[in-house]
Order: structure tokens, then C-alpha cells, then sequence
């Protein structure tokens, strides 16, 4: 097996378990590894310390293991049940109220580099590295033996996110599918609503599983409002809000795909279109142009500004745009649950550039909740680049 010797002193981090190996503390690579492969990491002194995918890039390696140099044949196995132990004991698995979950987050089920989404069934799974897309037909063998019947379908869609490399064949499909299973969309149930879930089509894996508690906190607050819920993918913070009793909803999405979406949950939950109305627009536009004081709800949830360090900056100053036009507009007395989901924007950035947002409306705003993401989107403690998703619940005078 190939060894990855680090320079000295740079075996650090892998001793408090942080699961990547920079290129720049490597000095030594003994032999030929192609991407994906699994290799052996060892200190500059010559002790083991850690296996696992290599990767060409600024991280090198994406550690598996801190106890073995070989993974047992049951690795997948073993590692799928502590994570489906983890949905179990959160309350997820097994739930009358709730199908659908976030079974694997990367990190923080100690498999860097994989996400597996439960829909009802259907397990949809999503490669970022090259180790894992190789990886693919043994994680759908042992999703098999874990979930036996209850495992419908396994869909890798991958291709989107494995990094791309010649002789990768980065096609989406089923890895798997039982005599049970029937293509298309499918109903899942979150919190007892309903939806519609397309993994082939929608984005990422098909639905938002990680605002399912911000969305339940939505719909305590709800009842009797005249609610916006801004970038609204297929419709759940719009859906939660109407059970709970909103006087009515005002859904926007820049994409048509999902809007048609919104329209099939708004259905599909018994309401009627004098309760709910959708808009293909520009958010940013589209609340621009509202009458202040019209909404007393206001959901603001947009795609990742920031992907990278160096659009911080940028994304900042549009984070506290967004904001600053969502708090100028709410209704006195009114809520504005406003989010990020760009990693590298972390909880102090955000509120930062929300006070900033609050202060240039002149407006009395108060913080009633901190909003964060949910048990299934795990953090690993010795991976804190593992929380993403931030938010805040605005009371605005
Ligand atoms: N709140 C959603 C998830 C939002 S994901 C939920 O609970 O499921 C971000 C959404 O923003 C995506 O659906 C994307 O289509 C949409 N989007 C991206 N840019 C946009 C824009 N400028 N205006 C409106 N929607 C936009």
C-alpha cells in the first residue's frame, strides 16, 4: 500500500482526529497512488497515524480510519449502522411523522467526502471525492444489508459533484433497485407534511432535508400571518407555514422547475391557491418592489453566496443587501427568519453582516433565536468546518 510521510511536525491535526491531510504537509509519497486510492499516512518519525482516500489537490488525504492501515471487509457495514444509529436515536428513523433524512454528512459521520439522503426508501447518494465514486458499488451493497427490505432504490448522483476526472464514468443512475420499487417522483413526510421529492431532476438530492426544525419553528410562529418565504425551492417553509395556519402565502423562486413543485406540495397538502400564491422571480427583485408593511412574515433562505474564501467579501455585502431590504419591509411586530448556508461564512460573519443590514434600516430589532442545522447534518467536534447552516429569528419593531 502506498505511505504518505508528512513532514515533521505536521501530524498535528491528525492526532486530534481532524480528518484531512493538507499537500503541504506531505514529504513523501512511497510509491504510485491514483486518485481514489486508499493510502497509509504515517509521522515524519515513522508512526502510523491514519488511512484513507488520496486525493490530488490542496487536501491530500480523506481519512477513513485512525486505528487500522486496511479497512475490515465490513467497513461500510459498520460505519452505515452508526450513522443510521445516530438518525435512530434522534428520532428520525422510524418516525410516523417523518420519512426522509440526511443518513450520511461527510465528516461528520466520520465518511469524508460521501452524502447519502433517505427519501422514503430511496437512498440517494452523492460522491465529492474521487475515493468515494469508486467506492459507490460497495456502499450501495452494504446500504442493502443494513436497511434489508425497507431499502427500495439506491440513486448515485454524482456527477455533479465528483470531481471530474477522465475515466470516471459520471453518469447518474440507479446502483440499485428492488421489485419494489417504482420510478418517478416520490411523497416523503416531513414533520407530517408532504412532499414531493425528485432526486433525478431537483437540486442536490432532491429536497432541503437540513431546514426541517427551522421549518417547524416557522410554523409555531405562523398562525394568522401574511408570510413571504423567499427563495423557496420546492415549497417547505411555505407548506409548513400554511398547516400551521398563516392567513396566507406568498412563495418566490428564481427556478420554474420548482415553482411547478410548490404548486404540486401546495395541492398535495389539501390547500387551496386562495391561501398560497407562487412567483418565478428574482427574490432580490421581487422584494424590492414590496409594499412595506405587507408581509409580517418574511422566510429569506438563499443558495450559497460563497463557495469559495475568496467571494467572501462579496457575499457579505449581499448577505446584508438581502437583509437589509427583508428588515426594511417586514410589517411592525413582524419576523424575518433569515439564513446562510455558505460554509465559509461563519455564525459571527453572518450576524454581522445582519446587524449591519438591521442598522443601516434604523429599525429596533431584536434576536429571538439562533438558528443552526439539524442532528442529521452531524458535526463531527474534531471537523468544525463540518456546521454550515446558520440563521437568525428577527423580531423587528
Ligand atoms: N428554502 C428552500 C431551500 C432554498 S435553496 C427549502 O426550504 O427547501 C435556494 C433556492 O434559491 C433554490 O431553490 C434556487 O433555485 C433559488 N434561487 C437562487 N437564486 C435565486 C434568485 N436570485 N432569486 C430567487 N431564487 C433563487
Amino acid at each position: 500500500m502506498t505511505k504518505i510521510i508528512l513532514r515533521k511536525g505536521r501530524e498535528e491535526s491528525l492526532r486530534r482526529f481532524h480528518p484531512w491531510v493538507f499537500s503541504g504537509a506531505v514529504a513523501q509519497i512511497v510509491g504510485q497512488p491514483a486518485e481514489g486510492d486508499l493510502v497509509a499516512v504515517y509521522a515524519a518519525d515513522g508512526t502510523f497515524l491514519a488511512c484513507g482516500h488520496y486525493q490530488i489537490g490542496s487536501i491530500a488525504v480523506r481519512v477513513l480510519s485512525f486505528d487500522s492501515d486496511v479497512l475490515a471487509p465490513d467497513f461500510w457495514e459498520v460505519m452505515l449502522s452508526r450513522a443510521l444509529q445516530v438518525r435512530r436515536s434522534a428520532g428520525l428513523f422510524g418516525s410516523a411523522q417523518t420519512n426522509c433524512f440526511r443518513l450520511v454528512h461527510g465528516e461528520g459521520d466520520n465518511l469524508p467526502g460521501l452524502i447519502i439522503d433517505w427519501y422514503a426508501g430511496v437512498a440517494v447518494l452523492q460522491a465529492h471525492s474521487v475515493g468515494m465514486f469508486r467506492c459507490k458499488k460497495q456502499i450501495a451493497d452494504a446500504l442493502k444489508k443494513v436497511f434489508g427490505d425497507a431499502l427500495l432504490a439506491v440513486y448515485d448522483k454524482s456527477s455533479g459533484t465528483a470531481p471530474f476526472k477522465a475515466g470516471l464514468d459520471l453518469v447518474d443512475g440507479y446502483l440499485y433497485r428492488s421489485e419494489a420499487f417504482r420510478d418517478g417522483e416520490r411523497e416523503v413526510l416531513e414533520n407530517g407534511n408532504r412532499f414531493l421529492v425528485d432526486w433525478t431532476e431537483g437540486q442536490k438530492t432532491g429536497f432541503f432535508l437540513d431546514q426541517r426544525e427551522n421549518r417547524a419553528l416557522v410554523a409555531k410562529h405562523a398562525a394568522g400571518r401574511q408570510v413571504l418565504n423567499l427563495f423557496c425551492y420546492t415549497g417547505g417553509f411555505s407548506i409548513y407555514a400554511l398547516a400551521a395556519g398563516a392567513a396566507h402565502v406568498d412563495s418566490v423562486d428564481s427556478s420554474a422547475k420548482a415553482m411547478s413543485m410548490v404548486d404540486k406540495n401546495v395541492a398535495l397538502n389539501g390547500f387551496t391557491p386562495e391561501q398560497h400564491t407562487s412567483f418565478c422571480a428574482d427574490a432580490i427583485e421581487f422584494l424590492r418592489k414590496v409594499p412595506e408593511g405587507k408581509y409580517d412574515l418574511i422566510i429569506v433562505d438563499p443558495p450559497a453566496f460563497a463557495k469559495h474564501r475568496g467571494a467572501l467579501n462579496n457575499a457579505l455585502r449581499a448577505y446584508q443587501r438581502l437583509n437589509a431590504a427583508a428588515i426594511s419591509r417586514v410589517a411592525p411586530g413582524g419576523l424575518v427568519f433569515t439564513f446562510s448556508c455558505s460554509q465559509v461564512v461563519d455564525k459571527e460573519a453572518f450576524a454581522l453582516a445582519v446587524f449591519s443590514a438591521a442598522a443601516q434600516t434604523r429599525r429596533s430589532v431584536r434576536i429571538l433565536d439562533r438558528l443552526n442545522q439539524p442532528a442529521d447534518h452531524a458535526v463531527n467536534i474534531y471537523h468544525p468546518e463540518g456546521e454550515y447552516l446558520k440563521g437568525l429569528l428577527l423580531y423587528v419593531e
